[in-house]
């Protein structure tokens, strides 16, 4: 027996599930047999539209099949999960986006990955059975198959209700939460899917339609506003322990059996997803960074273990519920890089960018925007480039017609320079992002010209390295207006993993200066740490092992180790070639010495800093090297030389 029927009947495309005792839960080679109709249906002129329904009374589709997953996860074989992953959403993006209208049936179960098959379509169908749920947060994963998005567009915070709780919706809170659109009672629905097979359009869907008997959401909605509009988990968690009404003991008792990582993840998704600029391809990226990393670092396989292999039913998730650090939750929800998922047909608008100074940073940031579908034309006086990237001739030529300029240049007189010739050049209402450190009245004076010209401008320094830029995990720290800020928001997204909006124009460069003081400070502490080491006889790996799990642990030491073979890969094992220049490093702690004269604020370890980066890159070698590279200029030194 066929686990899916795919044929075509008069001049609708029909598609039945059909693996009826097992709850027609999808496999891959089901996944890939849908997408292959859908694909040899779009530009069939003898199909104009697919129905979809399930075998048997008791589900549409109740899930994935995950016991496979489990299988390969468990033998540390986590690709085929992200491919299986990768695959099945981009038949739920071409689902959502499919030209030609597609009716779905939804009886009894529809869950997880039944959601993604059966609630994109035009037309969905529900009836007295239907019981819809996303319920992957009590397998470790989050709400997928594009439900994320669904979640966010529901009203109020019902989206964060029913991805944290599990809750089955019936027909008529299906149709409230956006899941479905039209109840027909279901001894009709034979009757109806003959008639669009015998040529009938989905209009007379509307005429079959009834109102479906009353769902119990629609009582409670003012609860779920009150209890699930916290920042994250834990805040929930709060609210609803201090209410003892039978709703918030219920939802408690839900979201008890969940995993408050996949929990935590999905209350931080449905908030980034919310607003204007949703789109499916957006919801499916956020999604597959969590499913890309469940296996190896969320509770997928814990999760599968307790409810399906040992069917013990008391996962050992890997934080309680009050306690998942913030930390956890960015890391699963970090960019994927070069392993993003990739969607044909649902790239971003390509966005015109103009790309000013391709230099260590630069290019890789701009390298990003191209592989993300953004049309980008390029110029740097040095004549570099990148992968993707139209180089052209000047600054203007780069400027003329872009949506938005992204400045990456060396300092504030640069930056000041380059505004005044192409601000006259961008077209009207276009963003000019200044991505470079400069000191916060260039920033200011430079957001003045362009709301002068008509045109918004971000100041938003960037924190990360090289490695960040080409990794796409940047955190981006922003001033400017809102308006700007949330044009900012598709490029940010792109090239990095957070972006904070600190303030009006100048407070992201603040941060910045604020930020590097200690940068600067921290790497000295570090360097001549390493060089006491040697002189005390302690082996350097001994010293980073210690130091990277104890409290003189920094990002310095831990992530960008200035001593060549210990740590993570960083510039000390490419020769201190910069990484991060001194002379930048002197730049910025001039700027935090600068800022802090203008305010009378006391700051004597960054003046130390600040000094001692000048005398390395003015007198000694460091002009040109890593400001790593301290170290070998302290190893080279005693107490007095
Ligand atoms: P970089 O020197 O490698 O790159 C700057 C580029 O700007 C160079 O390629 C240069 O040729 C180009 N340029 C200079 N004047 C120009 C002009 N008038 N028109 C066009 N191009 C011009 O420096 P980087 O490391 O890429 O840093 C860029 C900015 O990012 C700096 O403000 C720096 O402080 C900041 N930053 C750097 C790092 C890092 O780790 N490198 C980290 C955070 C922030």
């Amino acid at each position: 027996m066929q686990d899916v029927l795919i044929r075509t009947i008069g001049r609708t495309g029909r598609i039945t599930l059909n693996r009826p005792s097992a709850l027609n839960a999808i496999t891959y080679d089901m996944c890939l047999a849908i997408e292959a109709a859908f694909e040899a249906w779009r530009d069939d002129p003898g199909v104009v539209q697919i129905v979809l329904d399930a075998a048997g009374d008791r589900a549409f589709c109740a899930g994935g099949d995950i016991a496979e997953l489990y299988e390969t996860g468990t033998q540390g074989n986590f690709a085929y999960g992200q491919k299986f992953w990768a695959d099945e959403y981009r038949l739920n993006a071409k689902i959502f986006l499919y030209p030609k209208p597609v009716v779905s049936f939804l009886q009894g179960f529809t869950m997880g990955g039944g959601v993604g098959i059966g609630c994109h379509g035009s037309h969905r169908i529900v009836g007295e059975s239907s019981q819809i749920a996303m319920p992957e947060c009590g397998i470790g994963l989050v709400p997928d198959v594009g439900g994320s998005l669904m979640l966010a567009l529901a009203p109020g915070r019902l989206g964060e209700y029913l991805g944290t709780t599990a809750a089955r919706m019936s027909a008529g809170d299906a149709i409230l939460a956006g899941f479905a659109d039209i109840y027909i009672p279901q001894e009709k629905w034979s009757h109806v899917i003959r008639q669009l097979e015998e040529g009938g359009t989905p209009d007379l869907l509307n005429v079959a339609a009834e109102t479906p008997p009353e769902g119990t959401l629609a009582a409670h909605l003012e609860y779920i506003d009150q209890h699930f509009a916290g920042e994250r988990l834990g805040d929930i968690l709060t609210t609803l322990r201090k209410d003892d009404s039978d709703f918030a003991q219920q939802s408690l008792k839900q979201i008890s059996r969940n995993s408050p990582l996949s929990m935590a993840c999905t209350i931080e998704m449905i908030h980034r997803l919310r607003g204007p600029s949703l789109t499916i391809a957006k919801a499916l990226d956020l999604e597959y960074r969590f499913t890309y990393r469940a296996m190896e670092h969320g509770d997928f396989l814990e999760g599968i273990r307790a409810a399906i292999i040992d069917k013990d039913r008391a996962p050992k998730w890997q934080f309680s519920d009050q306690n998942v650090p913030a930390a956890a939750v960015s890391k699963m929800l970090m960019p994927l890089g070069n392993d993003a998922l990739k969607l044909e047909g649902t790239e971003m608008e390509a966005l015109n960018v103009g790309f000013i100074g391709l230099g260590n940073m630069g290019a890789p940031m701009a390298a990003n925007l191209a592989k993300a579908g953004c049309v980008v034309r390029g110029f740097d006086t040095a004549g570099t480039s990148a992968e993707g990237v139209q180089m052209v001739a000047s600054a203007t030529e780069a400027a003329t017609g872009a949506d938005v300029v992204l400045t990456m240049l060396p300092n504030g007189a640069i930056l000041r320079s380059v505004a005044a010739e192409i601000l006259p050049a961008m077209k009207p209402g276009a963003l000019l992002l200044d991505c470079s450190t400069v000191d916060v009245e260039s920033a200011r004076d430079v957001a003045a010209q362009a709301e002068a010209s008509k045109l918004l401008f971000v100041d938003a320094p960037v924190s990360g390295g090289i490695g960040g830029a080409a990794g796409g995990t940047l955190t981006f720290m922003a001033g400017g207006t809102t308006a700007a800020f949330t044009k900012a928001r598709p490029l940010f997204d792109i090239m990095g993993q957070k972006a904070v909006h600190c303030g009006d124009a100048g407070a992201g460069q603040a941060a910045k200066i604020c930020n590097n003081m200690i940068l600067g400070a921290t790497m000295i502490a570090t360097c001549e740490a390493f060089a006491l080491a040697d002189k005390l006889g302690l082996d350097r790996q001994k010293m980073f092992d210690v130091v990277s799990t104890s409290s003189g642990y920094s990002w310095t030491m831990n992530a960008y180790c200035p001593a060549p073979g210990v740590g993570p890969q960083s510039p000390a094992d490419n020769d201190y070639t910069p990484g991060f220049a001194a002379e930048l490093m002197l730049k910025d702690l001039g700027l935090s010495q600068q800022a802090a004269e203008a305010v009378d604020a006391d700051t004597p370890m960054g003046a130390l800093a600040h000094a001692l980066y000048a005398k390395f890159v003015e007198d000694e070698d460091g002009m040109g090297k890593d400001f790593s590279a301290m170290l070998p200029r302290f190893s080279a030194r005693g107490r007095t030389s």
